[in-house]
């Protein structure tokens, strides 16, 4: 995804059932990245072809429709896409984009042109008369076998919930550094993680970001309150500007939400069997973040430790704890899925 810059549009929400999804303007290909895989986002390929797109109608699913009844299916993170109940395999999966657009091989986008007549096909990011490529059917399905679901869910503890996770900062915003360390990364990779777990229990995750890449706050708040998720977790690690020592964990709340407190509790407690490092505990957040003054859903700022204390950073950036911390805040995300009460449903 290096080489593109990716950009929010309004998500214009119609109706009760599909959203239907604004395209995003077109954004400039950056040359001179021949190795980078090319991809083509569905957005621009449906607004090439006329056609419209939509999110559904499974959890995990896009659907084109074109003018004349054609109907394309795709499905975020599988290698396998339909045209008219025909199915075909793509060089690579599908990779939603904050969930609202789609990233898609670019001999998929040459295929689907020319499989409806057109030939306004790319080659390396750039319109091209006529290139080569095959693409095979592969068989359809048996009757009444259904596929899995590409999070392949494996058990349901979170069956129901939808998420939005936000590793904190990104791209140019490296946030807090210290000793080598950057927030950014510790951020993302922790948030990777927790996505994983989710999908794995039944949730459907909505990033606000999968790669080293800055989305803006608002587009952060915008993707919360917009995505239809029930929680909204900001994922962070702290500096301690004039102190080394300062260690330990926390997790702040908008002041006004008994829910946010809840669910920043629950984490805390959840996170305490895991951290080795002072609990700070679950605090009103008193600098009005944005993340937590303009989102319409319970929210939590959740900070993994101090980078500014040499041991607690390098055991932060360490895979091993890293895997240890998602895990203790899923549990934390499994008691307030239980708890019910402080999620509107
Ligand atoms: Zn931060």
């Amino acid at each position: 995804m290096r080489g593109l810059t990716l950009v929010f549009s309004l998500l214009a929400l119609l109706g009760a059932g599909c959203s239907v999804i604004t395209p995003i303007p077109p954004q400039p290909v950056i040359a001179g990245q021949s190795n980078e895989p090319r991809t083509v986002r569905l957005s621009e390929m449906c607004a090439e072809m006329g056609w419209k797109y939509e999110s559904g109608p499974g959890a995990y699913q896009y659907t084109a429709n074109g003018p004349r009844g054609d109907r394309m299916t795709f499905t975020i993170g599988k290698d396998v896409f339909s045209i008219n109940g025909t199915r075909w395999r793509q060089e690579r999966d599908a990779v939603e984009l904050r969930g609202r657009d789609l990233l898609l091989p670019e001999s998929t986008h040459n295929f689907v042109v020319k499989h409806f007549g057109m030939h306004h096909l790319v080659r390396n990011g750039v319109k091209a008369g006529r290139v080569e490529y095959s693409m095979d059917p592969i068989a359809p399905l048996p009757a009444g076998n259904v596929e899995k679901d590409p999070a392949r869910a494996v058990t349901t503890e979170l069956r129901g919930l939808h998420i939005c996770i936000d590793p904190g900062h990104g791209g140019k915003d490296m946030g807090g550094e210290a000793f080598g360390v950057q927030e950014k990364t510790i951020a993302l990779e922790v948030s990777l993680m927790l996505k994983e777990l989710c999908e794995a229990s039944g949730a459907k995750v909505t990033m606000t970001r999968t790669s080293d890449v800055y989305p803006t706050l608002d587009e952060r708040v915008q993707l919360a309150n917009t995505c239809g998720c029930h929680l909204f977790l900001s994922v962070h690690a702290n500096i301690a500007p004039n102190s080394s020592e300062v260690r330990g964990f926390e997790a702040f709340y908008n002041g006004s939400s008994a829910a946010g407190q809840r669910f920043a509790r629950h984490l805390v407690d959840a996170f305490a069997t895991v951290a080795d490092s002072p609990n700070r505990g679950a605090k009103k957040d008193p600098r009005g973040l944005r993340v937590l003054e303009k989102t319409k859903v319970t929210s939590v700022l959740f900070e993994l430790g101090f980078l500014s204390n040499e041991s607690e950073g390098k055991r932060l950036s360490q895979k091993s704890h890293q895997k240890a911390m998602a895990k203790a805040l899923w549990e934390g995300i499994v008691k307030e899925w239980n708890s019910k009460a402080s999620v509107s449903r």
